[in-house]
């Protein structure tokens, strides 16, 4: 069952740079930062309340980032919501028809597992389902 928004992930080309404006200007709890090889990103974590904002860097030209960066610049990248079974969330989206990025939960940033459906089938919001590893 997804029962909150766990993190907004937001595409940067810099962490250096758009870190300032979350941590000194909004004053959000910064939380450091983490690199994700799978996804070939850099991750700096912010929490607001239960919510944590993601700002992504690439690390690569390969970086799925990167070529949402070449696509459409920065900015709102995805909306994350918590499960407490990612696997349930993937058969039941996929058994409706919806396009499964992946189709097996992968290990995200933050000890989570991850699942991305593709924007082409949530009305072009990339939409992640994590769960936490307990
Ligand atoms: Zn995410």
């Amino acid at each position: 069952m997804i029962s909150k928004i766990n993190h907004i992930g937001i595409a940067v080309k810099s962490l250096e740079e758009q870190i300032p404006f979350y941590r000194d200007i909004l004053n959000l709890k910064f939380e450091g930062t983490e690199e994700v090889p799978d996804q070939k990103v850099k991750v700096a974590m912010f929490q607001v309340g239960e919510v944590r904002i993601e700002l992504l860097e690439p690390t690569s030209e390969k970086s799925p980032i990167a070529r949402f960066i070449d696509k459409k610049g920065q900015g709102m990248h995805h909306i994350a919501y918590e499960s407490n079974d990612i696997e349930k969330e993937i058969e039941q989206a996929a058994g409706k028809g919806i396009k499964m990025i992946d189709k097996e939960p992968r290990d995200g940033a933050h000890n989570t597992k991850i699942a991305f459906m593709h924007p082409r089938s949530t009305g072009k919001v990339l939409t992640e389902i994590c769960q936490s590893n307990k």
